[in-house]
C-alpha cells in the first residue's frame, strides 16, 4: 500500500532534484524551498443558527522575486498548511514559467463550502480577508479562486478589501472575480482551454493528428469541463470518459461512452461542483464505471484535472501502454515515485505548473484590465493566453529536447531560472 502524500513533500522532492541536476548553490536552494511567510488564522463565523464556528484560515506566500505574490484561495474539508505550502511553492514555477510578472502564493479554508448557506460563505469570505487585510493587496498579494471557491466569492473579497482601505474601489486586489463586477471574459474558460493549447503544441511535436487523438479525463468541475470542450470542438478529438465524485453516496464514478462524450450536454447535467447527474447520464446511453476507470483507458491522452497525488506508484502500472501524452490538469496529480515509470516509458507529460498556467495567466490579464480601467473582448483575451502559453511550451520543450531531460526538469529549470535571476538583480542573494 502506498504511503499517503504529502504535497509539500512531494513539491520539496521535486524541487531538489531539479536543484541538485542544476547545481544551485544550496543556500539559494534552502530559500526556495520553503515559503517566505506564512500565516495561519482564526476565522469566526456567525452561523445562520445564530451561534458562532471558527473556521482556520491559511495564506502562504512562497516568493515573491518577480513580482507580488499571487495565488488562489481553496475551500476544502482537508485544507492543510502542508497542501498549501505545495500549492503557493508551485504558483512560483508557474508564473515563472508562464513569464508572468507575479511570484506565487495560496490560500486555504479547511471547510467544504457545500456545507454552507449562502450568507454563511459571504460572511466567512469577507472573514478571511478581515483576517489576511495587512498582507495582501495588489502590490502584494494577489488572492483568486481555487477548489471550492467562486468568482461570486472574489466578488465579496473584493468588496469586504476595498470597505477596510478607506473605501477605494481597488478591483485589481482579487482576481476571478465575477463578469461584470471587474472580472475579465475567458477567465472561466481559461484553464480548461489553456490545458488543450499546450495538448495541441504536444501532438503536433509528437506528430499525432489531433483528429485521431482520445483522451480520457479525471474530474468534471471547472478544469475538465473546459479542457473536454476544447478538445472535441476545437481540436477535433474525442473524449471517452470524464469522472466526478457523488456527495450524495461519497464514491467516485466515471462517466463513459468510448464513441465520444457529449462534452454541452454532460455540462447540462452537472451541478456547481462538477458532479454528474447519473441517472440522466445512464438514460442518455453512457455507462456508469469505478472512479478509477479512466486511467485504465486505452487512449492516446490521460488528463487529470481533480486531485493530487492520483497516478502514484500503485496506479502508474495501471496505465495503458497506448498512452502518449500525459497532460496535467490538476495541481500535483503525479508524485515523483509514477514519475519515474514515466520517464523510463516515455510518455511525454505536461507538468501541472505549465498545463493549467492558463488561469493565473488570465487572472493577470485581469489585473492588467483592472489597472488600465479598460476591458478587452474574450476572443482577445484568448488569443493572448494561447500566445503566452504557446511560447512557454516551447521554452520548456527547447530544453527538454535540446539537454535530452524529462519535461518536468525542464520546465523547473526554466523556471527555477528565472525567479534566481529576478533575486540577483534585486540584490537579495
Ligand atoms: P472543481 O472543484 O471545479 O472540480 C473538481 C472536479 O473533480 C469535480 O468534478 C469533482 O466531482 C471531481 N472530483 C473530486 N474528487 C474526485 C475523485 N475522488 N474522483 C474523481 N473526481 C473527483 O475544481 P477545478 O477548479 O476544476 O480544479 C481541479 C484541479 O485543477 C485542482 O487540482 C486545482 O488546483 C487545479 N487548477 C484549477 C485552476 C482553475 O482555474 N480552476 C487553475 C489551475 C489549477
Amino acid at each position: 500500500m502506498a504511503q499517503p502524500t504529502n504535497a509539500f513533500q512531494m513539491a520539496q522532492r521535486q524541487f531538489d532534484g531539479v536543484a541538485g541536476l542544476i547545481n544551485l548553490d544550496p543556500e539559494v536552494a534552502q530559500m526556495l524551498r520553503w515559503p517566505t511567510r506564512e500565516y495561519k488564522f482564526q476565522i469566526p463565523v456567525r452561523m445562520d443558527n445564530g451561534s458562532w464556528q471558527v473556521f482556520f484560515g491559511y495564506r502562504i506566500q512562497h516568493n515573491d522575486a518577480r513580482g507580488p505574490a499571487k495565488g488562489g484561495i481553496r475551500f476544502h474539508a482537508s485544507e492543510t498548511m502542508d497542501t498549501v505550502r505545495a500549492l503557493a511553492m508551485w504558483m512560483t514555477w508557474k508564473t515563472a514559467v508562464a513569464d508572468i510578472p507575479l511570484g506565487g502564493a495560496k490560500g486555504g479554508v479547511a471547510v467544504d463550502s457545500a456545507d454552507l448557506s449562502q450568507f454563511e460563505k459571504e460572511r466567512l469570505c469577507r472573514g478571511f480577508i478581515n483576517q489576511i487585510i495587512r498582507n495582501i493587496g495588489p502590490r502584494i498579494d494577489i488572492p483568486a479562486p481555487d477548489v471550492g471557491t467562486t468568482p461570486q466569492m472574489m466578488g465579496w473579497m473584493m468588496d469586504q478589501y476595498a470597505k477596510l482601505t478607506g473605501g477605494e474601489y481597488t478591483p485589481s486586489a482579487i482576481t476571478g472575480k465575477p463578469v461584470g463586477g471587474g472580472g475579465s471574459l475567458g477567465r472561466r474558460e481559461a484553464t480548461g482551454f489553456g490545458v488543450v493549447y499546450v495538448v495541441r503544441e504536444a501532438l503536433k511535436h509528437l506528430g499525432i493528428d489531433p483528429h485521431e487523438a482520445t483522451a480520457a479525463i479525471q474530474g468534471f468541475g471547472n478544469v475538465a469541463q473546459y479542457a473536454a470542450l476544447a478538445f472535441t470542438e476545437h481540436l477535433g478529438g474525442r473524449v471517452h470518459c470524464v469522472s466526478y465524485w457523488d456527495r450524495s453516496d461519497q464514491t467516485d464514478y466515471t462517466v463513459t461512452c468510448t464513441t465520444g462524450i457529449d462534452v454541452p450536454y454532460l455540462q447540462s447535467i452537472t451541478d456547481a461542483y462538477g458532479a454528474i447527474d447519473k441517472e440522466k447520464a445512464v438514460e442518455a446511453g453512457y455507462q456508469i464505471e469505478a472512479g478509477d476507470a479512466w486511467l485504465r483507458k486505452d487512449v492516446d491522452l490521460l488528463i487529470p484535472s481533480a486531485l493530487e497525488a492520483q497516478i502514484n506508484a500503485e496506479t502508474v502500472g495501471q496505465i495503458s501502454e497506448k498512452v502518449r501524452i500525459l497532460a496535467e490538469g490538476a495541481n500535483g496529480p503525479t508524485t515523483p515515485e509514477a514519475d519515474e515509470v514515466l520517464k523510463e516509458r516515455g510518455v511525454f507529460v505536461i507538468p501541472d505548473f505549465l498545463c493549467n498556467a492558463g488561469g493565473v495567466i488570465v487572472s493577470y490579464f485581469e489585473g492588467v484590465q483592472n489597472d488600465m480601467n479598460y476591458y478587452w473582448s474574450k476572443d482577445e483575451v484568448l488569443e493572448r493566453l494561447d500566445r503566452k502559453l504557446t511560447t512557454a511550451f516551447q521554452g520548456v520543450l527547447q530544453i527538454a529536447v535540446g539537454e535530452g531531460l524529462y519535461t518536468r526538469e525542464a520546465a523547473y529549470i526554466l523556471a527555477i531560472g528565472r525567479v534566481v535571476d529576478a533575486m540577483q538583480l534585486r540584490g537579495w542573494i
